[in-house]
């Protein structure tokens, strides 16, 4: 994979650039820049060499427009938005920047043809550029046309976000022994990849959040009305002797919130979150782990079942493993304990970091490896 600082001499060149500037939109503002924020390293490298800068992203809303994302990156780098993609409009709006200038096409998944990596489209985005930069490491595990497209028909180099996730992530690929991988949050069936990695490379897996009530189900304890995904293959993965499972757990029914074992769950309790004494017993794996990887909250952080999550966050915070901890939700129940930089690497790629996990890659790196 080329990178980024490998570009010279490109005054005068026409550089699109893909980012990912998904934010959280409320009202048409911006309700937490920090994606866009990370995109300004690589838009200033690229101003300042002098280049015509072509910004392209998406927002996971298909027929969200991009406009209140021009209007807060405006007030950080000089910029023109231009309300179309790849037809007409675009192809003027390109023609006009002058070097060093920028402008921000709109979501480029109001077109069909992006997601379904329609040929004729990524011709047309390509011809809007010179060179294409992928500084959208979040949404390349989608083998969309401005992920994988382009790259087939442009020189194409890798932006700096992108090359710290590969660079932060790839450890986790190759643990060192003792290693503990911690894979909780919900929806087993998005995670069974994952974990089946997780399983060949790391020594230990334990299975929190709502996904290990699958386990529990499969191990035949009474889940009562917890959440569960009913994915199968929980039974298959339980026979394998790297799986721990909380002991303890926090449930709410009729009887209040208590702390009991997992096996004494009620028909009208709900596994809300893993209890204390699970994060003791797991307590003594993390302080022995030279190598820990974290996904997925532990509880339903959202409903105030934080206390399994913040426990586990501390502890590993506290270790002295190379620790990489990374999810959306993982990181939303964190935030606020002030611990982000006691982890060896926060990933902020979500699904791509799910993927990349499972795989060893995504389709968005195998694109820009081809080497136009
Ligand atoms: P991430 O985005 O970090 O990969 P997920 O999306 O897989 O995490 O899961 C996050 C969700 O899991 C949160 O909404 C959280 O409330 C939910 N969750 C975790 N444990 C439980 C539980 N025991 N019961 C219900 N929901 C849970
Ligand atoms: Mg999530």
């Amino acid at each position: 994979m080329r990178s980024i600082n490998e570009l010279k001499d490109i005054k005068g060149k026409r550089v699109l650039l893909r980012l990912d500037l998904n934010a959280p939109i409320v009202n048409s503002a911006i309700t937490d820049p920090f994606r866009i924020d990370r995109a300004l390293k690589s838009i200033q490298f690229l101003v300042a060499l002098e280049a015509r800068v072509i910004l392209v992203s998406h927002l996971s809303d298909s027929r969200g427009s991009l406009v209140p994302v021009y209007e807060y990156l405006k007030k950080k780098i000089p910029l023109t938005f231009v309300n179309d993609i790849a037809g007409v409009e675009a192809h003027q709006a390109v023609m006009a920047i002058q070097d060093g200038e920028v402008v921000l096409l709109q979501n480029i998944r109001m077109s069909e043809d992006e997601k379904k990596n329609d040929a004729h489209f990524a011709h047309e985005l390509a011809s809007l550029a010179d060179i294409y930069v992928n500084d959208a490491f979040p949404a390349s595990h989608r083998a969309h046309a401005s992920i994988v497209g382009i790259p087939d028909i442009l020189p194409s180099y890798a932006g700096f976000q992108f090359l710290d996730e590969v660079r932060g992530l790839t450890p986790a690929l190759t643990p060192i022994s003792p290693s503990l991988a911690i894979v909780g949050g919900a929806k087993l069936t998005t995670k069974v990849a994952l974990i089946e990695t997780l399983l060949k490379k790391y020594d230990s897996v334990f299975v929190g959040g709502a996904i290990a009530n699958d386990f529990f189900k499969a191990k035949g304890y009474e889940v009562g009305v917890s959440l569960v995904s009913g994915a199968s293959t929980a039974g298959t993965m339980l026979g394998n002797p790297k799986i721990i499972l909380p002991e303890f757990v926090t449930v709410e029914g009729p009887q209040g919130r208590r702390d009991i074992l997992a096996s004494e769950v009620g028909h009208d309790e709900a596994i809300l979150d893993i209890a204390p004494a699970s994060i003791q017993a797991l307590q003594s794996i993390i302080t022995a782990s030279r190598s820990i990887l974290w996904n997925g909250p532990m509880g339903n952080f959202e409903k105030g079942f934080t206390a399994g999550t913040d426990a586990l966050a501390i502890a590993i915070a506290s270790s002295s493993a190379k620790s990489i901890v990374g999810g959306g939700d993982t990181l939303s129940s964190i935030q606020n304990l002030g611990l982000m930089d006691k982890f060896t690497f926060v990933s902020t790629a979500g699904g791509a970091m799910l993927d990349f996990l499972a795989n060893g890659t995504l389709p968005g790196i195998d694109a820009l490896e081809k080497k136009t």
